[in-house]
């Protein structure tokens, strides 16, 4: 018997879409651990109304950029000793100000004296995001 509500060492997915949980648990490989892998579908939430959930009594290398296409709002918890260590968020925001700086030598943000660029992302898989001025991409 394994307790599915007390995890001492592992990982638990979260938030995970209802219905996505098997998809998730095929593309993370989790169908070949030797480790106990628990998928529950249909969990009542307060902010999804159901979600999916996984928790896997190991600790593993997750592909992130997989997770993050698959389902972007899976809340990603590191248990130890039953208490959550570490969290992780899979959402990349949607655009990013005055954080990149734009890597076209003719972008007008060059020359000019402009306000702090806004970047939007165009891809969330690479992290790409876009100059608001030229479109020039950069990545995160
Ligand atoms: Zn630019």
């Amino acid at each position: 018997m394994i307790n599915v509500s007390k995890l001492k060492k592992g990982i638990v997915l979260d938030h995970i879409t209802a219905g996505h949980g098997y998809r998730v648990f095929r593309q993370l490989g989790l169908d070949k651990l030797s480790d106990v892998v628990v998928l529950m579908t249909n969990v009542d939430s307060e902010r999804m109304g159901k979600k999916d959930l996984i928790k896997i009594e190991t600790d593993l290398p997750l592909d992130f950029d997989v997770l993050g296409l698959l389902d972007p709002g899976i809340t990603v918890s590191y248990v130890e000793n039953g208490v959550c260590v570490r969290k992780a968020h899979l959402v990349l925001p949607e655009k990013v100000t005055g954080i990149l700086r734009c890597k076209n030598p003719r972008c007008i943000s060059q020359t000019e004296d402009v306000e702090p660029i806004t970047f939007h992302l165009v891809d969330a898989r690479t992290k790409e995001y876009a100059c608001e001025y030229c479109d020039a991409r950069t990545h995160l």
